[in-house]
């Protein structure tokens, strides 16, 4: 290995360099929204819808104001509510389980694959009951779930199957994207996510004509023209100036995508022989779209103070799992009812992940983390 800094600053995530990378058409973009002076709706939220609807191979999107309230109108619109039950994976953000109880309905979690760190396919069953009415399949990390399989089990029990793309913009499970496979998929556009906005942005995605309707209908006030409120809905939209910014992102989101992939091979080269962590491993068939470059570690604090001392910002997603979280305590769980995830809240840590991170700053993480467990 080629001689290393004693100290390089490697930031978790870098938006600034992104946006350097294309001032020109971002700053040109921007100003287009001040000629026109509109800031909500008009032509360039359409546009948008129709590029993302383009982009996915998908008959239709429905922007929003953020991916939480995506979530929510989905659960909502399919009729979830009091007296249902929704399953979920156990290791997520919140948005995935509290949109769940904001419907009136009750969150069911399932533990997570021990490999794959996602929805664990094989523990949907146990969770059954009449109750039943959906799964929210959380495409975590960028690692697209056992699609296969989850698919079929909503299939066969006439369960609704959404998906919570929030962290896996594009990536795939045996040449379909995520998002395709169930009835309808919601999307974030929060800044950090593999396509991000300058602000909160979200949208939904369905195939189902019906279903799209009423999406946008209880995303604008119950009302699909204006004054003319057909039911009681909420106020999510999407502003005019994330539109154009994620329009512009939306011609670079492959190369950006290529350059995740390309930094975990290159991590996974580097880290393969230190025998303190696990790497992430693949789904087979699929694309793992690296929205996070997640290890298992040993001594977990520890490392992360190491590397923050040596200017590398490393995160934790996430440090307490779902059900054990305060505001689950009311589900009566214990940590030992999901052992999976359990285990990782206290071992995952989130290396720095984004485009535009380079081969050196890649090498001095990589090389610090040796350097941590040697000297133990
Ligand atoms: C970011 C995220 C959300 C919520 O998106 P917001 O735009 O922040 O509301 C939902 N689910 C997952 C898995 C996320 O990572």
């Amino acid at each position: 290995m080629k001689d290393l800094k004693e100290y390089l600053a490697v930031p978790f995530v870098d938006l600034n360099t992104q946006y350097e990378s294309v001032k020109d058409e971002m700053d040109a973009a921007i100003k287009s929204v001040f000629t026109e002076m509109t800031f909500i709706g008009g032509r360039f939220v359409q546009q948008f819808e129709q590029d993302f609807a383009n982009a996915y191979g998908v008959k239709h999107v429905i922007s929003c104001g953020n991916g939480t309230d995506s979530l929510y109108i989905i659960l909502k619109m399919l009729g979830i509510g009091p007296g249902d039950e929704v399953m979920t994976a156990s290791n997520s953000w919140i948005s995935s389980s509290e949109t769940i109880t904001q419907t009136g309905a009750r969150v069911v979690f399932v533990d997570v694959h021990p490999e794959y760190y996602s929805l664990d396919e094989t523990q949907l069953k146990q969770k059954l009951t009449s109750r039943t009415k959906a799964v929210v399949a959380v495409h975590l990390q960028g690692q697209v779930c056992e699609m296969d399989s989850i698919s079929s089990f909503c299939q066969s029990h006439s369960l609704h199957l959404i998906e919570d793309c929030a962290q896996s913009h594009f990536s795939e499970y045996k040449g379909t994207k995520a998002g395709l496979f169930g009835v309808a998929s919601s999307f974030s556009f929060y800044p950090g996510k593999n396509l991000g906005a300058y602000g909160d942005a979200g949208c939904m995605i369905t195939n189902d004509d019906a279903l799209a309707v009423k999406l946008r209908m209880y995303a604008r006030h119950g009302a699909l023209k204006k004054h003319e409120h057909q039911i009681e809905g909420v106020n999510s939209r999407m502003d005019t100036l994330q539109a154009v910014v994620l329009s512009v992102k939306l011609r670079h989101i492959d190369k950006w995508t290529s350059q995740r992939i390309a930094h975990a091979d290159l991590y996974n080269e580097l880290l393969h022989e230190v025998s303190e962590i696990i790497l992430p491993r693949v789904r087979p068939h699929t694309q793992h779209t690296y929205h996070l470059y997640v290890i298992r570690c040993k001594d977990r604090t520890r490392l992360a103070e190491y590397l923050r001392e040596r200017g590398i910002e490393t995160s934790v997603h996430y440090p307490t799992a779902l059900p054990n979280l305060k505001a689950y305590q009311y589900l009566n769980h214990s940590p030992d009812d999901f052992p999976v995830a359990t285990c990782l809240q206290d071992e995952i840590l989130s290396l720095p992940m984004f485009p535009e991170l380079t081969e050196e700053q890649i090498q001095y993480t990589a090389c610090c983390i040796k350097r941590f467990y040697q000297k133990k």
